[in-house]
């Protein structure tokens, strides 16, 4: 079972992505290019990292007290990545970069995502260049992302801290000056950093020259103080290994220390860390601290971060929906292969007839079609928003500012969705797998431990939540639920006779979706609004794939077996997930208490 035909149906029937030729930025680009980049990374996926995701999984990072130890694998995985010149794909000619539609280069990390999900932190190492391109100063881009972009030096974000995951305003590490001439460093104001860091994926190993750390960090007031909530958070470049202005290793090792490595549930292949800042295990340049040099203004962190964390959610997104497709893939070829049971006729069953195959069972094809609809729903939906990524960079002002917009409400749907339902494919995959599936013979339980901890990372499930119903459908007075609204009236529109009944339905969807916003705020305090943020998320993100399956179906004509699977998979969608979208409404509408006011000592 091959991914290709559905990334080039997505690509091409459906986005036509070549039209973005027309763009001046992406002119010298074609059909024949886009493949080119997809048949690379397919190749390299297949070669050096879909043999190796069991690899990985039971070879964890190991720390020997100087070092943390990943199979060669990984190593090998990582070099054909960065030779591909994947990691600047999206970037200016200028610096070696390939001017790719960013849509392009989503569809093509896809392929990464699917063979073994954790054994890149390229997605870290991107997201981090590409923040330093937006906010960094020239030097700053010079020196860590163009070495990050060519593979040299690898990125990481440090935001969480034992005390503060989801509370980032709670971060209590410390930036200070370092020195009276601290403001005159080529490389940015230089300070040093003192705190821990927790949860640091691809905080330390020997995979590239230099690990560049992204840390959010308080710089204190006059008093000494840090200032309390976001706004007293700045953003800092610490390098693992000091540098000098030519991106040169100068040989003085940054006071950042390993203090231990997780033992996750799954996504084994990437380790993380809780690393220590500034404790003086190695003390630089006669003092302890570890030397940072801030990007942007100071009390600006958490804005600049937001740069890399938009990417990283759709990134995350990705990867959840790609898990999602790789137990679909495992689980149909097994019930393609496994006899057990017969048929029920109205004679009963023979049990003198051979067994059949379970995928002529009606239940195995529920959930077979179940894992379709959800995971090329999400995919679907992932490409849809990087299509809306390129779109913002380089569409006439208006389309880009409505892309913006667009973006701004779809990004805890693109993350959360198949963070959640992605998840529940890799269920069902176990499930079609029966007693095998629960066994480390068969790929699946992987699946569903490395998908595990996409409702977490990123922001958890709650907190896209209550970033929709709290801000996103709010925002600008809510002009980008009512573009969302628009297109999704427009696919009604040109719904064809076969798909009327759907489009109605997905109609009746919206406006369910409009009114439960509308109660949800009817004179509310945000407590009791947004106490049922987690339904209303959910409901939200099944009128969405309703929609964007009702589009995918129109363009999946003809009776080839693809075309009819994929409006299978449509229909699967409509008749027996969108209906859920009313208990999810009911409580959001009537701000249904029942979970707010049960008492502690209840439970
Ligand atoms: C494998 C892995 C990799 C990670 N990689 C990185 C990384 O590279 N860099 C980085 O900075 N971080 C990383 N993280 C951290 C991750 O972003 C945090 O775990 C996450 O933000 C949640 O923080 P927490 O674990 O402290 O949980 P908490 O914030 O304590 O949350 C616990 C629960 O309480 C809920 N909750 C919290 N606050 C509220 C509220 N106000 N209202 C309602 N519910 C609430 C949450 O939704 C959650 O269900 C990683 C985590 C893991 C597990």
């Amino acid at each position: 079972m091959s991914l290709r035909p559905t990334i080039d149906f997505l690509l091409y029937d459906w986005l036509q992505v070549p039209e973005l030729q027309s763009r001046e930025r992406f002119a010298d680009h074609s059909r024949e290019t886009f493949d080119a980049v997809l048949d690379t990374c397919e190749r390299i996926a297949r070669e050096k990292y879909a043999p190796f995701n069991r690899t990985v999984d039971i070879e964890e990072p190991k720390f020997d007290g100087e070092k943390v130890i990943l199979p060669q694998a990984t190593h090998d995985a990582c070099k054909a990545y960065a030779q591909s010149g994947m990691l600047s794909a999206a970037q200016d000619y200028a610096i070696g970069g390939m001017q790719l539609p960013y849509t392009v280069e989503a569809a093509a990390n896809a392929f990464f995502a699917m063979a073994s999900v954790s054994i890149g932190s390229d997605m870290l190492t991107t997201g981090n260049a590409n923040l330093l391109m937006a906010h960094g100063t020239a030097l700053q881009k010079q020196v860590f992302a163009l070495n990050e972009f060519n593979g040299r030096f690898s990125g990481t974000m440090c935001l969480s801290e034992p005390q503060a995951g989801s509370s980032l305003s709670d971060v209590a590490t410390r930036a200070v000056p370092d020195g009276a001439d601290y403001q005159n460093d080529p490389l940015g104001p230089r300070y040093r950093l003192r705190g821990n860091k927790m949860w640091i994926s691809a905080g330390e190993h020997e995979l590239t020259e230099n690990i560049v750390h992204l840390v959010l960090a308080k710089i204190p007031d006059a008093n000494g103080q840090l200032v309390p909530g976001v706004k007293g958070i700045s953003l800092f470049i610490v390098p693992k290994k000091l540098v000098d202005t030519n991106g040169q290793l100068t040989g003085e090792r940054n006071d950042v220390a390993l203090a231990g490595l997780n033992h996750k549930c799954g996504w084994r292949g990437t380790t993380n860390t809780l690393l220590n800042f500034g404790e003086g295990k190695y003390p630089v340049r006669g003092d302890t601290g570890a030397i940072g040099y801030l990007v942007g203004q100071p009390g600006e962190g958490l804005k600049c971060m937001f740069h890399m964390m938009n990417e990283a959610r759709i990134g995350v997104g990705m990867a959840a929906t790609m898990l999602g497709m790789a137990g679909y893939y495992a689980s149909l070829d097994y019930a393609k292969n496994r006899p057990q049971g017969r048929p029920m006729t109205a004679a009963g069953k023979n049990p003198a007839s051979s067994q059949v195959r379970i995928i002529e069972h009606a239940d195995i094809k529920r959930m077979l079609l179940a894992q379709k609809s959800y995971s090329e729903g999400a995919l679907a939906l992932a490409l849809y928003c990087a299509r809306l990524v390129d779109e913002q960079h380089t569409g006439a002002p208006e389309a880009a500012d409505d892309a913006r917009l667009l973006l701004e409400v779809l990004t805890p749907i693109v993350k959360s969705f198949p963070s959640e339902w992605c998840l529940e494919a890799n269920s069902l995959a176990i499930q079609i797998h029966g007693g095998y599936g629960y066994t480390r013979d068969f790929p699946v339980e992987q699946y569903w431990r490395d998908n595990r901890l996409n409702m977490i990372h990123e922001g958890t499930h709650g907190i896209q939540a209550m970033d929709l119903l709290g801000r996103k459908v709010l925002m600008e007075n809510g002009k980008g639920l009512q573009l969302l609204a628009a297109r999704m009236q427009a696919t009604i529109a040109r719904a064809n006779p076969e798909w009327q009944a759907e489009a109605r339905q997905l109609a009746d969807a919206l406006q369910q979706v409009g009114a439960a916003t509308q109660a949800a705020w009817q004179g509310a305090e945000p407590a009791q609004a947004l106490a049922n943020a987690v339904p209303y998320l959910q409901a939200f993100g099944h009128t969405v794939i309703a929609w964007i399956w009702l589009d995918v179906a129109q363009c999946a004509t003809g009776d080839t077996a693809p075309s009819v699977g994929r409006r299978a998979a449509a229909r699967y969608f409509f008749r027996y997930e969108l209906p859920k979208i009313g208990a999810w409404l009911q409580v959001v509408s009537t701000r249904d208490s029942t979970c707010a006011d049960v008492p502690e000592d209840a439970f």
